[in-house]
């Protein structure tokens, strides 16, 4: 199989979706893997460290489209990328459909196969090539959120830990799945006051077990919710239903109830925000302010550490990318249940219901 890797053109989007170790192994299986010139430099990953394990280098991400059967990428195809998505390709990469109606339908004209990374479930109902970045975005969060509330970039001037003498600023989590988790850890870590909030219980359970004592784990209710938008200096966004929406569980007049000067970091944005007032951020103008809010909503933040997320991610891709290059991605899918909850179109045909039912769309 020819697989390609274009190098990423999102704002600020330093990943690669391949580290030279997975084209040593590829190649050595009688595969082709094209990288476009440059696509690791973001990632410390240079040119030649493909080309020694049997990359081919092109210089456009034209004949890496036009070429390959199996395309790898980090980021959902941008505008500027529909149109070289051809019929019968396949395309592994994050989608976030439900997020984009734009995006769904460009796929569905396009007559490829498009499998998700982040609707790839394992037997274990977990979802393992989302993992990886919402372990990285779950534990930025928190070290964004500690930089926004410093004055200087208009947050109320809170130092997270507190010192003796002066409380710790108060953070709070809207879902405590891996993001959620991750963010605790780190904000505990700091020394803040932190609650978690989910709506599965057994999950609050778990992380009542793991989690330090200035941890609390509450219950994910709108009064609940409205309580704690009143004491935090950082809200973190961090909730999922896979493939579809968010919920919107801070509506844009409870903004009025958060202190001047607090910060959101809605990491949920990915899938539309758990937050009315979030919309798309990017690392060069990341924030901005509504009701004295700042709202901090990247929808790439793995992207800025760039190293450290190309290689938890393709930690994670690899093997499944394997199995498609070496079984061809049908039989791949009929060995492997979890390469079919990754499948969001079939050559054309939208087969993901949530992503369906936010369009209104026939699957
Ligand atoms: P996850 O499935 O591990 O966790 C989601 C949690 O939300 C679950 O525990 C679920 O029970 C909980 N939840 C659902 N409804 C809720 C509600 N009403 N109130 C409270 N909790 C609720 O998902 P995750 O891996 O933690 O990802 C969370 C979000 O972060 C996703 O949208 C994901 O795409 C996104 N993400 C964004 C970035 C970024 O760069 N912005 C990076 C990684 C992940």
């Amino acid at each position: 199989m020819i697989i390609g890797v274009p190098t990423e053109v999102k704002s600020d989007e330093y990943r690669v979706a391949m580290l030279p170790v997975g084209v040593e192994e590829l190649v050595a299986r009688g595969h082709q893997v094209l990288i476009q010139s440059e696509a690791g430099l973001g990632s410390g990953l240079l040119d030649d460290d493909y080309r020694r394990y049997g990359a081919e280098l092109c210089t456009s991400a034209d004949e890496i489209f036009e070429r390959a059967d199996l395309i790898v990428k980090v980021k959902e195809p941008l505008v500027q990328e529909y149109a070289k998505v051809r019929a019968g390709q396949i395309v592994f990469t994050y989608f976030h459909f439900a997020a984009s109606r734009e995006l769904t339908e460009s796929m569905l004209q396009s007559g490829s196969t498009c499998l998700a990374y982040e609707t790839l479930r394992d037997e274990q109902g977990h979802l393992p090539l989302l993992t990886p970045m919402s372990e990285v975005a779950g534990r930025m969060s928190i070290q964004e959120g500690a930089k926004y509330l410093e004055k200087p970039q208009q947050g109320r001037g809170i130092l997270l830990s507190g010192v003796p003498g002066v409380a710790p600023a108060h953070v709070t989590i809207l879902g405590g799945g891996v993001v959620g988790a991750s963010a605790a850890k780190i904000a505990a870590g700091f020394g803040a006051d932190v609650a978690i909030l989910d709506v599965n219980l057994d999950r609050l359970r778990y992380l009542d077990d793991i989690m330090p004592a200035n941890v609390n784990c509450l219950y994910s209710d709108r009064h609940t919710i409205l309580a704690q938008l009143e004491r935090a200096d950082l809200v973190i966004g961090a909730v999922l239903i896979p493939g579809a929406k968010a919920p919107q569980l801070v509506r844009a007049e409870d903004l009025k109830r958060m202190k001047p000067g607090s910060v959101v970091v809605d990491v949920a944005v990915d899938q539309g925000g758990c937050i009315e007032t979030s919309h798309p951020t990017t690392h060069s103008n990341p924030t901005y302010i509504v009701d004295d809010v700042v709202h901090y909503c990247v929808a790439n933040m793995p992207g800025a550490v760039g190293r450290t997320s190309t290689f938890a991610l393709c930690n994670a891709t690899f093997p499944w990318l394997m199995r498609i290059a070496n079984q061809g991605w049908m039989t791949a899918a009929k060995n492997f249940a979890p390469l079919r909850s990754a499948v969001n179109i079939h050559q054309g045909k939208l087969v993901n219901q949530p992503v369906a039912d936010a369009f209104g769309l026939p699957c």
